[in-house]
């Protein structure tokens, strides 16, 4: 079920699903939101499977995107996401659900994640997990950002939003070492683009295999979390 269609009433005992991207920017090809994107499809399959014990979340599209500065992006800062996500899930257990699982696509929320994670469970009421869909990817690519997994996944899932021609404007491949700590995104590589292994491959196929993992890693999670008393 869906958190904003059903009653009072269908809230208590339901696993939340709460799908987590970004709004920046994914070199000149791809849409600000293909991490939303991709969290919010998986999570919404998931839920579609298992409508009885799952209430999804609307989709957090805002993230944590500090690295991407000097390049568009709209999002928070570390502190602001850590009170604000702790707030939704002490409402969210005050309200009777079982767990809630953070559905995550974009690596900047991935430490904060862990963090609020631990922060949770360590002081409050209610458990919580993390489906990162970064750290459990089945194709074995060196996608950091931008690259051959995630520009397959949105040809599939919104082939309309692809600028597949926009990727020839990408004349260098490397990454700078240092990214995502003491370098920017854009000092990595200009073109905001972090595919080390070269140049893109754009196949539905491989966002076909790389999504369908996903979800059904997230319906066995749920499924074990669903079958444990809160
Ligand atoms: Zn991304």
């Amino acid at each position: 079920m869906k958190l904003l269609y059903v009653t009072r009433d269908q809230v208590a005992g339901k696993v939340g699903l709460l799908p987590i991207g970004s709004l920046e920017q994914h070199g000149p090809h791809l849409p600000m939101g293909t991490d939303s994107i991709i969290a919010e499809w998986v999570a919404q399959s998931v839920e579609a499977k298992f409508p009885e014990l799952v209430l999804l979340f609307p989709t957090l599209c805002y993230g944590c995107s500090l690295e991407h500065t000097g390049f568009p992006y709209v999002g928070a800062n570390y502190i602001s996401m850590i009170n604000f996500l702790l707030d939704l899930l002490e409402s969210s257990f005050k309200s009777g659900l079982k767990a809630v699982i953070l559905v995550n696509a974009h690596g900047g929320n991935e430490s904060v994640l862990d963090l609020i994670v631990r922060q949770h469970n360590f002081t409050r009421q209610g458990k919580v997990y993390l489906f990162s869909l970064l750290k459990r990817r089945a194709i074995k690519l060196n996608d950091l950002h931008a690259g051959t997994v995630e520009s397959s996944e949105i040809k599939l899932l919104a082939p309309w939003a692809l600028k597949e021609e926009k990727v020839n404007e990408v004349k260098d491949y490397s990454v700078k070492s240092g990214v995502f700590r003491t370098v920017t995104v854009k000092e990595a590589n200009p073109y905001g683009v972090l595919n080390p292994d070269g140049p893109l491959i754009i196949d539905q196929e491989i966002g076909k295999r790389e999504l369908e993992a996903a979800v059904a890693e997230l319906s066995d999670l749920v499924i074990k979390v669903s079958g444990q008393s809160a």
